[in-house]
């Protein structure tokens, strides 16, 4: 009979498996360059490479009140950003819960409740009058959408959950504005963007050393700044080639899904590896097919964990936290979700297998941002990255993977100030940091 497998048998096989050594990420960086480059060229390649109308950065000098609202996948952030100048500014924030209703009725209602929010927020929050003058907004929407300019916005198809009817193939910027005229909101849209344009430009605000902005979320998703005369896809506008505009890089979360099913699966393997979404389902795939082997929960009734997307991220986070020698926080996820009890064995062997799928998932996330990096030139002059995200933010040692990945990418050239927390950047070219908006919030 065969010899059955310990879990430390797998485990050496699935660190092979998950484990990325230098050279592939380093050519796995000049692959992706050649993608972008693609995406710039034309419409419909791989990596879309997204024109945003975002003409350039903030100079530091902008003053004065702003609002914006984010449409995240659960929640509704309203913000009031007030800009000092010089890089400095406060923001006053509040959240509002989308229910999974308000996802699916009609579209015009959601944008009905953004602005009911919106108003709630001017008045009870901020102590406005509804006759003071017009505040601007920028609107964070970050679903895949057409612009040909930066106060319109067509949503190409609903993500993350989402499936308000009659707003895809719509202008959203319209039906957003039709909402506010109906509440009579003081408030003036001026622009659309997504959350890695914005996180590019607040972060460079900030600090006008950064030239990347980078979410990992429920998607993966990277922005920066590119001359128009490198666009050429976008030549028959007419504009200086030395314009610059924002380019949005990855492909969206729904993209994936849609490809998932298509013809051309292998296409959407990059993203599939790192974003938020799908890294408890890798981690759940691996011990699905350690159940089916027999090697796992013997005798356990598993049909909760074998459900698809059952064991969420955050999860992944949790056992690679755990403070305690037991491993107490793993023994109560687990029971608690599944109703599956573990020995001290498996759940030691569930904290090395997520951090093999986060680590990959880090050091696959460096090598998007060291293609941008390195198409730009940026490695010579150095440059710093801000990142968001609750998989950036909240997974323990994920922003110490990344800057481990630049090491084995660009050589100590890549390494950043361990005492500093990568918050200095004048002697390491290149530096991730968290765009730590919301941190500063009151
Ligand atoms: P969005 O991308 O929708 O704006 P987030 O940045 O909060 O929202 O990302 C949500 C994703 O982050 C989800 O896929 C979730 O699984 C993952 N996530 C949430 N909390 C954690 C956590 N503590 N550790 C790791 N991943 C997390």
């Amino acid at each position: 009979p065969a010899v059955k497998k310990t879990l430390s048998d797998h485990l050496q096989k699935y660190e092979a498996l998950f484990t990325l050594r230098p050279e592939s990420m380093r050519s796995l960086v000049q692959a992706m360059e050649e993608t972008f480059h693609k995406g710039l060229q034309k419409y419909g390649e791989t990596v879309p490479m997204i024109p945003t109308f975002v003409f350039g950065y903030a100079d530091g000098t902008e003053m004065g009140e702003y609002l914006a609202l984010d449409m995240g996948g659960t929640n509704l952030r309203v913000c009031l950003v007030s800009l000092k100048g010089q890089g400095k500014f406060e923001i006053k924030q509040t959240k509002y819960k989308l229910t999974e209703e308000q996802k699916h009725e009609d579209g015009q209602k959601l944008f009905d409740f953004c602005a009911q929010c919106l108003a709630s927020f001017i008045t009870d929050d901020l102590g406005r009058n509804p006759e003071d003058q017009a505040l601007p907004l920028s609107f964070t929407f970050s679903y895949p959408c057409t612009q040909t300019r930066i106060d319109h916005a067509e949503l190409i198809r609903w993500a993350k959950g989402f499936g308000a009817p009659n707003v895809e193939g719509h202008d959203v910027a319209a039906m957003f504005a039709k909402s506010l005229a109906k509440f009579d909101v003081p408030i003036k849209l001026t622009s659309i963007i997504s959350d890695t344009t914005g996180t590019l430009i607040a972060s460079n605000y900030v600090d006008p050393n950064t030239k990347i902005g980078v979410i990992f979320g429920t998607g993966c998703n990277a922005a920066y700044m590119e001359t128009v005369g490198n666009i050429p896809k976008m030549k028959h506008l007419g504009m200086p080639d030395d314009q610059e505009m924002a380019i949005s890089v990855a492909r969206t979360r729904y993209d994936i899904i849609i490809d998932e099913s298509s013809n051309k699966p292998r296409e959407q393997i990059f993203e599939k590896m790192i974003a938020g979404l799908y890294l408890g389902e890798m981690f759940r795939l691996v011990l699905t097919e350690m159940i089916d082997a027999g090697d796992l929960f013997s005798g356990q009734d598993t049909n909760k964990l074998e459900k698809e997307y059952a064991l969420d991220t955050s999860i992944l986070s949790l056992m690679e936290s755990d403070p305690t020698d037991e491993l107490l926080t793993v023994i109560g996820a687990f029971s608690y979700f599944f109703g599956i009890e573990t020995t001290l064995e498996e759940r030691r062997f569930f904290r090395s297998l997520a951090k093999l799928i986060s680590t990959r998932a880090a050091r696959l996330g460096a090598c998007g941002l060291a293609a941008i990096v390195s198409k730009k030139g940026y490695l010579e002059k150095g440059c710093s990255i801000g990142a968001d995200g609750s998989l950036y933010g909240k997974y323990p040692g994920f922003a110490d993977r990344i800057h481990q990945g630049f090491v084995d990418i660009f050589g100590e050239a890549g390494s950043y100030d361990e005492e500093a927390k990568g918050r200095q950047t004048f002697s390491q070219p290149v530096t991730i940091r968290s765009a730590g908006l919301y941190q500063l919030s009151v």
